[in-house]
């Protein structure tokens, strides 16, 4: 799919954002739904055609909801159950990914990134989202709005936008205009892949990583019959990743799966390295995936997280946009996601150096591998993710929550002392709740839902939960408070 051609579009728009990887992509579309104008620039005609990213985690499909390509995904990906993870003769641990509760996604996908970035784009489209197919070569945040210039090969022209994300990658320019650092280390592991044609006796939904004396290895399988195999190597050029036979040798020399590597159809080395910008914003330019953070590829991490930064912004920046939020809630998107790629950051540059650590002593005999666990690998402990997903439903339950305003789920408590909440008063109270809120916010009586209140509001006293857009807890009130709470939390 080809991007629009420059001259098409207008050079004036609420949201710009520099890049049309899988996290700018997204944020367009969360935005887009959102009913924001939005344009996306970016310098690549059509989707990534390199081997990427291949695994989604449950988290990640929860977010994609709000986009609305979740289930498109689910249906075109490969389903994976449980990772496990292994020396070369023995299962040290195994993630069961189907052991998730309250979620309706309690497995991973594995699908290619292009894939991914197609159905994305093809959602843009519906939604009436313009991709730009230009470069963009200087970004300039003037106080009251931004001007970006991009150039389509036929020239350069300057659109101008009230805010701007770098969803632009490892090399951001937005990052440099915004003069925030990307600094970190080199992992001293490098990395072959090799997407390959197997056969023999290999699951068919797992991914398996594998420790050992020489190296890690991971195998997976990415659909079309064919599986990423992915190990480490100390130095690039011993390697010969096109070489099926090469492949098999690696496989059996790492692990017990009994295989044949009929066919090498993808092959690349890379270096791994971890990057962490300095601010994830400046004034009115914002950070959002790799822009902001780069990881190991341990536990296929670094794409799921930008997918959070995404669902992080997608909703704050439409609130500002609307003037229903205010814009300090984009501090709080920078602090609260640089924590949370921080703390992935440290689970996956824990699992690479282990790596490191064993094939140095060549004996193995290094402490215990840190393993993610699932509800870590599936970023279900990043955040206050509540027990309500997406497009409204608190698991099971089908209640709606609000993409664009917050949502207050109340309940009168088990303890109805007598003159608190007798009679009509709750109702009264609710509705009282509901004139004094800020414009849009969703007000749910869990009261009038007998048994099948959701979880976030199971307490034998009255509470209030309050549920941002992207389904996250932003806290637990009594209900007299929660005005109160909305307010200070920028809702207008
Ligand atoms: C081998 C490999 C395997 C991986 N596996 C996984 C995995 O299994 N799971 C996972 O979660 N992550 C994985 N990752 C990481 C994942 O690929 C990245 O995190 C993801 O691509 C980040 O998406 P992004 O949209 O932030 O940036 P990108 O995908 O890098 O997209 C940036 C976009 O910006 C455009 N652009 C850049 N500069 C400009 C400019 N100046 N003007 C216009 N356009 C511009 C580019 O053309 C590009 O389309 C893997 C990475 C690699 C290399």
């Amino acid at each position: 799919m080809t991007g629009t051609p420059l001259h098409t579009d207008s050079s004036e728009t609420d949201v710009l954002i520099v890049g049309g990887g899988p996290i700018g992509l997204m944020l367009a579309c969360l935005l887009r739904r959102a009913d924001v104008e939005v344009t996306v620039v970016d310098r690549a005609r059509a989707a990534t055609r390199h081997s990427k990213a291949t695994l989604i985690w449950p988290r990640s499909l929860e977010l994609l909801e709000a986009a609305d390509v979740a289930e498109d995904i689910v249906a075109v990906g490969h389903r994976i159950d449980a990772v496990t993870f292994n020396s070369r003769d023995d299962l040290l641990r195994a993630v069961d990914l189907n052991a998730l509760a309250d979620t309706r996604y309690a497995f991973g996908v594995s699908v290619r990134q292009s894939t991914v970035e197609d159905l994305l784009r093809r959602r843009l489209d519906a939604l009436g989202g313009v991709v730009v197919a230009a470069e963009c070569t200087a970004v300039v945040d003037r106080g009251a709005d931004v001007t970006v210039v991009v150039d389509d090969g036929a020239g350069e022209r300057e659109l101008t936008a009230r805010w701007v994300v770098g969803a632009d990658g490892v090399d951001s320019l937005v990052r440099t205009a915004m003069g925030a650092e990307y600094e970190g280390y080199d992992v001293p592991a490098q990395f072959i892949l090799a997407d390959s044609r197997l056969a023999g006796d290999i699951p068919r939904n797992r991914a398996s990583y594998f420790f050992g004396p020489d190296g890690s290895l991971a195998v997976g399988p990415i659909g079309d019959d064919l599986y990423r195999v992915a190990w480490s190597v100390s130095a690039l050029e011993t390697a010969r990743p096109d070489d099926p036979s090469h492949v098999a040798d690696v496989i059996r020399s790492r692990s017990n799966l009994a295989v044949d590597v009929e066919l090498v159809h993808y092959s690349a080395a890379f270096k791994a390295q971890v990057r962490h910008a300095s601010a994830f914003r400046s004034g009115r330019l914002l950070l959002a995936g790799d822009a902001a953070h780069r990881m190991t590829p341990a536990s296929g991490q670094g794409m799921n997280t930008g997918f959070g930064d995404a669902a992080a912004l997608g909703w704050r920046l439409a609130g500002v946009v609307h003037g229903r939020l205010d814009s300090a809630q984009l501090d709080v998107y920078a602090s609260e996601r640089a924590a949370a790629a921080r703390q992935i950051e440290e689970r996956t540059s824990a699992q690479s150096s282990h790596v490191d650590d064993w094939s140095s002593t060549r004996r193995g005999s290094v402490g215990p591998i840190p393993v993610m666990t699932t509800e870590q690998l599936a970023q279900f402990d990043v955040g206050d993710r509540v027990d309500v997903n997406y497009r409204g439903i608190a698991v099971g339950l089908g209640i709606p929550i609000a993409l664009d305003a917050p949502t207050v789920v109340c309940w009168p408590g088990t303890r109805w002392t007598g003159d608190r909440w007798a009679g009509d008063r709750w109702a009264g109270a609710i509705d009282e709740l509901a004139a004094k809120s800020p414009s849009g916010t969703r007000i749910i009586d869990a009261a009038r839902m007998g048994n099948s209140r959701p979880p976030c509001v199971r307490t034998d006293h009255e509470i209030a939960a309050i549920i941002r857009p992207d389904g996250h807890l932003e806290g637990r009130y009594p209900l007299d408070e929660v005005v109160d709470r909305l307010t200070a939390a920028g809702w207008r």
